[in-house]
């Protein structure tokens, strides 16, 4: 069993720390919020006093809003990465910007540690449940040092490639998501005025070419599929926010390789306008109620 330092202790950190926890692990939290740690500390893992105590674990898994915080906790002087010790895996599963994600890994390899981006898809349910997917960028090396504890909290682990082609992989996944909630619900929406039932039009394009997952596992109309979140007015789910902060995210990396994307533009431009509108705190599957014109 291993001492695991662990940076992000918020909606997707504190389960997964638990999970580690569960596991037998002797995890040490690190978090702005007294009452994670707090929650932490009550199921048997342990509170840091600082950054210095987190370098002296031996795996590092952080969990971080964006890549700005990712940056501030690894790099520079006062980061995570002159801090360790050889030998030191550090595992970052935050959602955060391809370029950063590279450049930390840069002077994670500079400084001869194993280090890989591990973003995660499955929500805070997964998380909960250990269920996570999670999308691995790194050395092969790096990779198979990490498998093990990745497992504690996911059931499916893929190496993507090179550092910075887990979190890639994750842009271009929720970007394609997007794309097709909005296909989706564009459908919907047409056949509700062309006469169809909800339940009718699901029941034939659930079993016909337009058939993807934005349909058959997470229906944006509330019947077909009882799980999903329009069936509890939009609770999230996967916040529009989030989606947004994805998007975002899609639209830079794309910019930055000159790929074209022209839908997955079009679709931030959606998710921007009914976060600006107030409802960023709507699953992102409540862009029906929009395309609808219920909102
Ligand atoms: P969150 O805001 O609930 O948690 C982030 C945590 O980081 C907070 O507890 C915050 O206090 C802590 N934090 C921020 N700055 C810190 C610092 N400098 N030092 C220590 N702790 C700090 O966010 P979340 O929903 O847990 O998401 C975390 C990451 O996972 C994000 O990158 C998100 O995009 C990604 N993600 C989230 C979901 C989801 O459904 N929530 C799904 C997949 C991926």
């Amino acid at each position: 069993m291993a001492t695991i330092g662990f940076v992000g202790l918020g909606n997707m950190g504190l389960p997964m720390a638990l999970n580690l926890v569960k596991a037998g692990h002797d995890v040490v939290g690190h978090d702005l919020s007294d009452k994670q740690l707090a929650t932490l500390s009550e199921a048997g893992g342990r509170r840091a006093s600082g950054l210095d105590d987190i370098a002296t674990c031996e795996v590092i898994v952080s969990m971080l809003p964006a890549g700005k915080h990712v940056a501030q906790i690894y790099g520079g002087e006062e980061g995570l990465i002159k801090k360790v010790k050889t030998g030191t895996l550090l595992i970052d599963s935050s959602t955060i910007d391809v370029a950063t994600a590279r450049t930390i890994a840069g002077e994670a390899a500079g400084a001869g540690l194993d280090m890989v981006d591990a973003p995660v898809s499955g929500g805070v349910g997964g998380a909960q449940a250990g269920t996570l997917t999670f999308m691995v960028g790194g050395p092969e090396a790096a990779f198979e040092k990490a498998k093990p504890f990745l497992e504690v909290m996911g059931a499916k682990i893929v190496h993507a490639g090179d550092a910075g082609t887990g979190q890639a992989a994750k842009i271009c996944n929720n970007m394609l998501l997007a794309i097709s909630m909005i296909g989706v619900s564009e459908a919907f929406s047409l056949a509700r005025k062309l006469g169809l039932s909800d339940q009718k039009f699901f029941d034939i394009a659930s079993t016909s070419s337009g058939q993807c997952w934005s349909m058959t596992s997470y229906c944006p109309v509330p019947g077909p599929v009882p799980a999903s979140p329009a069936n509890r007015d939009y609770a999230p789910g996967f916040a529009t926010d989030m989606m947004l902060k994805d998007l975002r995210l899609a639209k830079d990396a794309a910019q930055s390789v000159k790929a074209k994307t022209d839908l997955g533009d079009q679709s931030l431009a959606l998710y921007a306008a009914l976060s600006e509108d107030g409802y960023g705190g709507l699953d992102f599957s409540g862009v029906f109620k929009r395309i609808n014109g219920d909102i």
